[in-house]
């Protein structure tokens, strides 16, 4: 991004009160799973949803390329960075609002908690996801699933901040929420807030499953190394753990970056791991895997930024 156009829209969004952090050459692996990532050339934090709306709007007038960026626990960012701005939601949309079986969850709520605030109140259907950090706007855009349930089941409507900076709702339908995917991927629209309707049932019962679903989770994953989820997309049919463990692959390195010995679809920060280490490896996994099984294994990974 031009140095110009980057004072430019800087002094913009002070000039309209933007309320929040303006840096400049961000480093970005504090803000992902990984702790991978280099520089964002602005990243903006805005602090409240007024001012979300006017950096995206001031953004997108300009031509600006921009990456939003909830939790950052999908994202694989380039040791390069990204040019242009990562504008983050985790600061400004926090609200949680419920009525009966209905709530609606500001994008950057964080997952976990709004199902520990739905278990509380009997609200159904999305306690197989607790364990999935990131923000509901990510797993929104993600269509997030575990355990057999996904947030599609759950969807009922999202509001949104469009490319042409209007505000205006669409329906779940119109999100096209696929495995792992959703129309938001394209980059048309911004999450600012999800509606969700839950089926009534027992807190103490619903409560159990969280627990069941964390503690599985604790059993088979790497939870305490830094990493991002699961790297590639199950194939039709199958587990892309399974063939990659089948390949003998879990435990091999690229640099700092391992294939887990504990789940064999997730690949470990052992610490100092490049960007590059991480593609290198991802390469590796999927050649085994193809020459194997001719089998071409997707990734579920976002790739974010400048690449070689
Ligand atoms: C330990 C671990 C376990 C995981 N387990 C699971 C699992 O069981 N199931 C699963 O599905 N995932 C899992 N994940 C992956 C990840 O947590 C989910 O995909 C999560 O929903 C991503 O949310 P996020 O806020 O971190 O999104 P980010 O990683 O920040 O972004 C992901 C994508 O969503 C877009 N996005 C984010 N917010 C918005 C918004 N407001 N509007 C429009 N687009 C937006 C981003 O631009 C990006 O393209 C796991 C990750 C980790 C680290």
């Amino acid at each position: 991004m031009g140095a110009q156009n980057l004072q430019a829209l800087r002094e913009a969004l002070v000039a309209s009160n933007f309320a929040g952090r303006i840096a400049e050459n961000e480093p970005l692996a504090r803000y992902t799973s990984f702790r991978i990532g280099g520089p964002a050339d602005l990243f903006l934090e805005p602090a409240d949803k007024r001012s979300l709306v006017l950096a995206l709007r001031e953004i997108w007038s300009r031509g600006i390329p921009v990456f939003i960026l909830g939790g950052g626990t999908n994202v694989l960012v380039s040791d390069a960075g990204f040019r242009g701005a990562v504008v983050s939601t985790r600061r400004a949309l926090r609200l949680l609002c419920f009525k009966g079986v209905c709530a609606a969850a500001d994008s950057g709520v964080k997952l976990p908690r709004f199902v520990l605030e739905c278990a509380k109140r009997g609200l159904s259907g999305l306690e197989a996801l607790c364990g999935v950090p990131g923000t509901v706007g990510g797993a929104v855009a993600m269509n997030a699933g575990a355990g057999g349930c996904q947030i599609a089941d759950c969807l009922v409507s999202v509001e949104v901040l469009s490319k042409q900076g209007e505000v205006c709702t669409l329906s779940a339908e119109q999100l096209r929420l696929g495995y792992r995917t959703s129309v938001l991927m394209e980059g048309h629209f911004v999450v600012l807030k999800a509606n969700f309707r839950f089926c009534q049932g027992d807190p103490d019962e619903i409560m159990r499953r969280v627990r069941e679903a964390i503690e599985k989770r604790r059993a088979s994953q790497p939870v305490n190394q830094w990493n991002a989820g699961c790297v590639f997309k199950n194939p039709p049919g199958d587990y892309a753990g399974r063939l990659i463990e089948l390949c003998g692959a879990k435990g091999i390195r690229e640099g700092g970056a391992q294939v887990s010995t504990k789940h064999a679809n997730f690949i470990v920060n052992l610490g100092g791991a490049t960007a590059n280490d991480v593609r290198r490896l991802m390469k590796r996994v999927q050649d085994m895997v193809r020459d194997n099984f001719g089998i071409e294994l997707e990734p579920e990974l976002i790739l974010v930024g400048e690449w070689e």
